[in-house]
C-alpha cells in the first residue's frame, strides 16, 4: 500500500498528528491482536482532527468489518486484506468524501497481475527485507481463521518475485526473509514442483550479492527436507529452519488437523542436526487447546526437552469462531493456559541459555542493525529480525554491514559479542 500511495503522489510521515490520511492495517487472527487494532483504531478516531481522514485496512476488516463500522463511527473508510492493491482509490475517494464508508471486500483473488509489474511486495527495514512469496493458505487447521480472512493460498509467479530480489539487491539490503503463510507450499497452485526450492535456486543464481536469505513459517512435511538439503547446498540460504509445530502430542495435533506423525517429526529433525550442525530450529506452540490433558501437556515438555530447540514462541489457545475447531469450544480454564504458558516458555529460557553459552567463544557474522553511544546491536543467522535475540557489541559499528564478531557472553535470549580484530573489515 505504501508504494501504491507513494507512486500516487503521497509521501509518508513519522507521525499521525501531521498525517492527512491515517491508515491502520488491523491485524485479525487471534483475539489479542484484534484488541489492540481496536485500541488503535479507537484512540486515532478520537484524537481524529478535522482536516484527517481515518481509514481501517487489513484482515480485521475482511472478517469483522461490520462490528467495526458499529463500534468505531469515526472510521471514514475500509479497505479489506484481499484489495489493498485499491488503497489509492479509497484514499481518493475518501478524501473527496464521494464515497463515505466505503468498503472494497472480498475478492477471489489475492494478487492482481495487474500491479506486480509495478508495486515492490517487501517491506524493508534498514539492510533486512521481507519479501512475500504468497498469499493466503490451503491447509485447514482447525485452530486457525487465516484461510477464513486471506483465502486459498496464491503463489506470486516466480519472476515478479526475482525482479523484487533484485530491486532490493540494487539498494544494498543484505538479508531477504520470504514470507507466506506456509513457504513450502509456494508454487502448488502454479503447477510447480518443489516451488520454494526452485525459487530458491533461481534466487541464489539471480542475487548473489545478497548473502543471507531465509525462509520463514514452513509447514512440518517432506518439502522441509528438501530445504534443508538446499541450505547445505547454498551458503546463501541460511541455516535456520522456522517450523511452526504447534503441539507435540498426536492427539492434539489430530484435533487441530494438522500432520501427527510426531515419530517422523522428531527422527527429521534429529537427522536434519546430524547432516547440518549449525542449523538454528524456531517453532511454535499451543497451549491449553480444547481438550489438552496435563498427560498431553507434558508430552509436549518432554518433547521440547528431547529436541532442544534454539528459538521457541509459544502462545495460548485464542478461540475464533467460524475456524473448523470452534466446535469444539474453549475449555480450558484461562489460568490453566496461563500457568502452561508460563511451564513451557521457562523450560525453554533454561535451554536457550544453554545453546547461546555453547556459542561463547565462536566468531559469527553479525548485521549491525543499531549504534550510538558506544554500543551496537545486531543478529546473527540465527536470529531472524523482530522475533528472537540480539547480539551487543561494546563499540560502535556501520549499520547494515556484516562484521565476524566474538562472542564473549550468553544470555536465555542474547549474546554479547566483541569485534574480531583479525578480520578488520566489514564481511560486507
Ligand atoms: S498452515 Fe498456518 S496459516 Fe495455514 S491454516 Fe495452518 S496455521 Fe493457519
Amino acid at each position: 500500500m505504501t508504494e501504491l500511495l507513494q507512486q500516487a503522489g503521497y509521501t509518508p510521515v513519522e507521525k499521525p498528528n501531521s498525517a492527512a490520511i491515517l491508515i491502520v492495517n488491523t491485524c485479525g487472527f487471534i483475539q489479542p491482536a484484534r484488541q489492540e487494532s481496536i485500541q488503535v483504531l479507537n484512540e486515532l478516531a478520537q484524537r481524529k482532527k478535522a482536516n484527517q481522514v481515518l481509514i481501517a485496512a487489513g484482515c480485521m476488516v475482511e472478517l469483522h468489518h461490520q462490528m467495526l463500522r458499529n463500534a468505531i463511527p469515526g472510521i471514514d473508510s475500509f479497505i479489506s486484506t484481499r484489495r489493498w492493491m485499491d488503497i489509492p482509490k479509497v484514499v481518493e475517494d475518501t478524501l473527496a468524501k464521494a464515497s463515505p464508508q466505503r468498503t472494497q471486500r472480498h475478492s477471489a483473488r489475492a494478487i492482481d497481475p495487474l500491479v506486480e509489474d509495478s508495486v515492490l511486495r517487501a517491506a524493508q527495514q534498514g539492510a533486512s527485507a521481507y519479501l512475500k512469496i504468497a498469499d493466503g493458505c490451503r491447509r485447514a487447521c482447525a485452530f486457525c481463521s487465516i484461510p477464513l480472512i486471506k483465502g486459498n493460498a496464491v503463489s506470486r509467479p516466480p519472476e515478479a518475485i526475482l525482479k523484487d530480489a533484485e530491486a532490493l539487491q540494487k539498494m544494498g539490503v543484505c538479508e531477504i526473509n520470504l514470507i507466506a503463510q506456509d513457504t513450502t507450499d509456494y508454487g502448488h497452485d502454479l503447477g510447480i514442483k518443489n516451488g520454494l526450492i526452485y525459487l530458491l535456486e533461481r534466487l541464489v543464481e539471480r542475487v548473489p550479492d545478497i548473502p543471507w536469505i531465509r525462509v520463514l513459517y514452513t509447514y512440518p512435511s517432506p518439502a522441509i527436507e528438501h530445504l534443508v538439503a538446499c541450505m547445505v547446498q547454498h551458503p546463501q540460504i541460511l541455516k535456520y529452519l522456522d517450523i511452526p509445530l504447534q503441539h507435540a502430542h498426536p492427539g492434539v495435533l489430530r484435533r487441530m488437523n494438522r500432520p501427527h506423525n510426531v515419530d517422523w517429526v522428531h527422527k527429521t529433525l534429529q537427522k536434519m542436526r546430524g547432516s547440518l550442525p549449525e542449523l538454528t530450529l524456531r517453532t511454535t506452540f499451543i497451549v491449553g487447546y480444547p481438550g489438552e490433558t496435563q498427560k498431553e501437556f507434558q508430552t509436549l515438555l518432554d518433547f521440547v526437552s528431547d529436541i532442544r530447540f534454539d528459538h521457541l514462541g509459544a502462545f495460548v489457545y485464542s478461540f475464533e469462531p467460524g475456524t473448523p475447531g470452534a466446535a469444539l469450544g474453549d475449555p480450558i480454564p484461562p489460568e490453566i493456559k496461563q500457568q502452561r504458558l508460563e511451564i513451557l516458555m521457562e523450560l525453554q529460557k533454561k535451554i536457550s541459555l544453554q545453546n547461546n553459552r555453547r556459542l561463547v567463544g565462536k566468531t559469527l557474522d553479525v548485521l549491525i542493525e543499531g549504534s550510538g553511544d558506544g554500543l551496537a546491536v545486531g543478529r546473527t543467522y540465527r536470529d531472524a529480525p523482530e522475533i528472537d535475540g540480539l547480539v551487543f557489541i561494546n563499540q560502535e559499528m556501520s549499520i547494515g554491514k556484516l562484521y565476524p564478531i566474538q562472542i564473549t557472553g550468553a544470555m536465555p535470549h542474547d549474546l554479547i559479542g566483541k569485534y574480531s580484530k583479525s578480520a578488520n573489515a566489514p564481511v560486507r
